[in-house]
């Protein structure tokens, strides 16, 4: 009998998921003990303190005032022009390179990664990011029939691990002419930590300096699903202004979410921002980019992307919207802020949290650890090499005495 029908590529291959499964079990003991007694630090979005899922109210608003026909229709294929236009002034703000910048309208930051690692790598090319990254990004190089490799992220020290970058980078360009990067700052899930500017400025100079050989080409990928609630907005966008007059053989590509930033996760609504200093490297990132979303997806919901150009044309209800979810950002920051002031007297060590929804305790077994959290009702998520808190899920009075708790697990484990 045969057990299988699936072409070669696709055989054997199942998604797990350990977010979706350390939930499960959240929700079970919810089920059994009760919400009050259960710390579910395993969601990857914003709560309330009533462990409510936040919409920002002026984006609820605006998006149940739209005309049917603009939530229901299709839009075109690279997204609504006032959309592009609008995306490109969220996601920059006051920090717009000096380059050529077009946007198109992407199924939220995922669609971003799906087609940076089509279009910019050869079938069988290895991606480079850190050590600690969101699991998705390897299910989809390896589903596109690529690999992923890692640089260290942190040295000892816990600084921003530059040398290790160079190397990792360096050596990946002996093998293939383009190297796709993808770093995600700021606000990095699952770290929470934030590239500084001068980081940023020795990060461009390595990629630089590979790229004065004009066969190989450097596409970085700047992941800013979380950049919303990184800190204050220009401020945690100055890097951006680096991106200005890079050569013709490093493109920048800016992956824009609406998922945190308008707090709709499942409205599937992002952004591909492209940045050259060369007008046709431009010109072929919308061709080519644009070809594959009709080859994917086809287009973009179109209710979600007629919302933020809604919000952006208006001044005042800009204002509403980042007032809104600044709120989130400052409690996610006070829950975050009890959390690491706990761990210090605890002497747990927590790898560098500046802002963003998690924060990560390295851990020798993560698994076990998070087993043993089970017996406080307190669940998390397992990662390679650390324990995940969702910040942006637990209310402060379930982390008051948390940090204590992981210690303990810690050293029973
Ligand atoms: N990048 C990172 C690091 C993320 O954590 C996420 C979502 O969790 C995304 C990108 C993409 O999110 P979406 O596809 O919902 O926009």
């Amino acid at each position: 009998m045969i057990t299988s029908v699936a072409a070669s590529h696709a055989k054997g291959k199942f998604a797990t998921d350990n977010i979706f499964g350390a939930n499960a079990a959240a929700v079970q003991a919810v089920a059994k003990y009760g919400k009050d007694s259960v710390t579910n630090a395993t969601i990857g979005a914003l709560l309330d303190d009533n462990e409510v899922l936040v919409c920002l109210p002026t984006v609820e608003k605006v998006l149940r005032g739209l005309p049917i026909q603009e939530i229901i229709n299709y839009a075109p294929i690279a997204g609504l022009p006032d959309f592009q236009e609008s995306v490109i002034d969220l996601a920059f703000a006051e920090q717009k390179p000096e380059a050529y910048v077009k946007a198109i309208a992407t199924s939220g930051g995922s669609g971003v990664i799906h087609h940076a690692i089509w279009n910019y790598t050869e079938i069988g090319d290895t991606v480079l990011t850190s050590d600690w990254f969101w699991g998705p990004y390897r299910v989809l190089c390896e589903d596109k029939l690529r690999k992923l490799d890692t640089f260290s992220m942190f040295d000892e020290q816990q600084r921003f691990n530059l040398n290790s970058f160079q190397t990792k980078l360096t050596s990946l360009l002996e093998k293939q002419n383009n190297a796709l990067l993808i770093i995600n700052t700021p606000a990095h899930n699952p770290t929470g930590y934030s590239i500084s500017d001068d980081e940023w400025t020795q990060l461009l100079d390595i990629c630089k300096e590979s790229a004065k050989n004009p066969d190989k080409r450097v596409i970085l990928l700047a992941d800013i699903a979380y950049i919303d609630f990184a800190g204050e907005k220009q401020a945690c966008r100055a890097f951006m202004r680096q991106f200005s007059n890079l050569p013709d053989n490093i493109l920048v590509i800016l992956g824009y979410s609406m998922s945190k930033s308008f707090t709709v996760y499942g409205q599937r609504c992002g952004a591909m921002i492209g940045v050259s200093s060369n007008k046709d490297i431009i010109k072929e990132f919308e061709d080519i980019n644009q070809y594959t979303s009709r080859a994917t997806w086809s287009n973009i919901n179109r209710g979600a992307q007629r919302m933020l150009a809604t919000i952006h044309k208006d001044q005042a209800l800009l204002a509403q919207v980042d007032a809104e979810r600044d709120q989130g950002y400052r409690t996610i920051q006070e829950r975050a802020g009890i959390f690491t002031a706990e761990a210090k007297q605890a002497n747990l060590k927590m790898l560098p949290f500046i802002a963003g929804y998690f924060l990560t305790i390295p851990a020798k077994n993560p698994e076990a650890v998070c087993n043993k959290l089970h017996d406080d009702l307190i669940f998390a998520v397992p990662l390679g090499k650390g324990v995940r808190i969702a910040v942006c899920a637990v209310p402060s009075r379930k982390i008051k005495g948390m940090a204590a708790k992981v210690a303990a697990a810690m050293a029973a484990v």
